[in-house]
């Protein structure tokens, strides 16, 4: 199998400041261990560019997009939230993050490599068309979906979103969309940020029932996980036939992480 990586060094430049969760040394562990197992090597690396301003705006707001560069140029720290920290290239990583979603798209449907894994960061599942959210400026994984939908002709997009988080903005974008699938697995909304993603929000319009929402109790092991996606994921994306399947794949769920 073919595997792509997109990843590049100025994604460590996106500086959030002092104790921020959200920190460049996320990526550099994720390089190491691909490094030391020697998966690196094994791995495509394919270039990318930043993305263009139509695809960002398939998704946000241009008063958003140009309220963020102001924000930056303009030696701001934070934009919307504090959570979401910002440094004067924070617009501009975040474009070239994006980008790299959209390679990794255009790699996959090509057929030039099988799969595509994207090692960026800002992240972005909680950005909201025209609002950041939750560490997270650009929602890559919705310009992606609209991205094959739009350039590679994909009819159904399926969007599995494993962040401990909901995953509040992908959902929302295409709440009212039929032929995009989202599925959000998530620590309960009433015990974790932000506080959406309860099981009856299941889709609005003629999105009705495109929207699966699966929380999780604090403190589920593996064990949980492996039921989830062999009961509720897996027969969800079988049933749905998406032909583009797209991984919102935070790993804060992880045991020794603290977020949640
Ligand atoms: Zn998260």
């Amino acid at each position: 199998m073919r595997v792509a990586l997109l990843h590049d060094p100025r994604f460590l430049g996106h500086d959030t400041g002092p104790g921020h969760p959200e920190r460049a040394g996320r990526l550099r562990a994720v390089v190491e261990r691909l490094r030391s197992t020697g998966l690196w090597d094994r791995l495509e690396h394919l270039p990318f560019g930043p993305a263009d301003r139509e695809a960002v705006e398939r998704v946000h707001q241009p008063a958003y997009i140009d309220r963020l560069e102001r924000a930056c140029a303009e030696g701001q720290r934070h934009i919307d939230c504090v959570d979401s920290a910002i440094c004067a290239d924070s617009a501009s990583i975040a474009r070239f993050a994006t980008g790299a979603a959209l390679a990794g798209v255009d790699a996959v449907a090509t057929g030039m490599v099988d799969r595509a894994f994207v090692l960026a960061r800002p992240p972005g599942h909680h950005a909201e068309r025209g609002e950041s959210m939750g560490f997270c400026l650009f929602n890559h994984v919705a310009i992606a979906a609209e991205h094959w939908l739009a350039e590679h002709g994909a009819r159904r997009v399926a969007i599995v979103d494993f962040d401990v988080h909901h995953g509040n903005g992908t959902q929302h974008h295409f709440e009212d969309r039929a032929e995009v699938l989202f599925i959000s697995t998530h620590q309960h909304p009433a015990t974790c940020y932000p506080g959406t993603g309860h099981a009856e929000e299941t889709g609005i319009a003629a999105g009705a029932g495109t929207t699966l929402n699966l929380p999780l109790m604090p403190g589920g092991g593996d064990g949980v996980y492996a039921e989830v996606m062999d009961e509720q994921v897996m027969p969800a994306i079988k049933k749905f036939k998406p032909d583009a399947l797209l991984i919102s794949a935070g790993f804060d769920a992880a045991s020794d992480d603290p977020l949640a």
